[in-house]
């Protein structure tokens, strides 16, 4: 079965102006590699609609949508902070970015596609209930989550998020829960955004457990990454069995990021995506969404969405008995 991927220019069309480094040029600069590489040849591209209002309601409030709608038809710059810039279009295009992603883990559980990376902004694991934060407005992992879990019936789903910066939203839409287990490596929280994600933080009450941060320390390279898949990441999934594994791939850890301050190189990324998708293969048929976050160099943030998509493409075609 073939790998999908979510792409389409109407992502470029939530307008951040010159100076913010979540623009639509990284878009750009995936779509050129695309092509450059061959790899848009190799991959199936997943068609998409607008996600419907309900699901966006599963993991928001209705007065925070009615706030995007409201800055976006009146021309306010900003949804909550300024971080959360907005243009006219980037309702909407917020909307097709949850549609987008839906519509690759639809396509995965029908057996149309095997795994799939949806190349989609604005990114969303920042986002929470009731307010936006950093670079995002819908929580499209969470919402996809919860879309699986609700659709589909399934009862373990994985979130693994190696974005920089800890995805809190995320945290705090399931943290509460053991159907959805969140793990995280990002930057030290005492110098990074958001300023949450220690390793104290474990999930509350029925949830407790199935929340799992690693800070990794400034400079943290691809052999730190390693020492904590190996000892953290991995053992932890093995443990829970997920049904089905979604990734928050930012790629703002790379070495000369805009935003971060660790060290993951290229191959680095290539490593993680392909134990990733290995853990997969041995649990859920293969089962995985991989969802654009952060990552705002674009020259290392091609090469590494080039490498994550080859780990997607050649994945193990899942036996019959999963
Ligand atoms: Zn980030």
């Amino acid at each position: 079965m073939p790998t999908g991927l979510v792409h389409d220019p109407v992502y470029q069309r939530h307008a951040t102006g010159p100076r913010h480094p979540e623009r639509p040029e990284r878009l750009e600069a995936i779509d050129t590699m695309l092509h450059e590489t061959g790899l848009i040849d190799a991959v199936v591209t997943v068609p998409f609609h607008t996600v419907d209002e309900s699901w966006l309601l599963k993991m928001h409030d209705r007065n925070y949508l009615h706030r995007i709608h409201a800055a976006c038809s009146y021309g306010v710059p900003f949804v909550d902070v300024p971080d959360s810039v907005v243009c006219r279009a980037s309702e909407l295009v917020a909307k097709q970015a949850v549609g987008g992603c839906l519509e690759a883990a639809k396509q995965v559980m029908t057996g149309q596609i095997n795994n799939a990376f949806c190349a989609v902004r604005p990114p969303g694991h920042h986002a929470e209930r009731d307010r936006s934060m950093g670079f995002c407005l819908y929580n499209n992992i969470a919402i996809t989550a919860e879309y699986l879990l609700t659709e589909y019936d399934l009862s373990r789903i994985a979130i693994v998020d190696f974005d920089v910066h800890h995805g809190n939203g995320t945290q705090h839409l399931f943290e509460d829960r053991s159907d959805v287990l969140f793990i995280s490596t990002h930057e030290d929280p005492n110098h990074q955004f958001p300023g949450t994600g220690f390793s104290d933080e474990q999930g509350v009450g029925a949830g407790k457990g199935y929340t799992l941060n690693i800070p990794m320390s400034v400079g943290s390279d691809d052999e730190a990454f390693e020492k904590v898949f190996n000892k953290k990441v991995l053992p932890r999934l093995r443990e829970y069995q997920p049904q089905f594994l979604l990734i928050s791939a930012g790629f703002d850890a790379a070495t000369n990021d805009l935003l971060g301050h660790l060290c993951v190189s290229t191959q680095g990324f290539a490593w993680m995506s392909q134990q990733l998708i290995q853990i997969a293969g041995e649990f859920c048929q293969g089962r995985v969404v991989s969802i654009l976050e952060g990552g705002y160099e674009v020259n290392s943030l091609k090469q590494a969405v080039a490498v994550h998509i080859e780990a997607l493409l050649h994945a193990s075609v899942p036996s019959v008995n999963g």
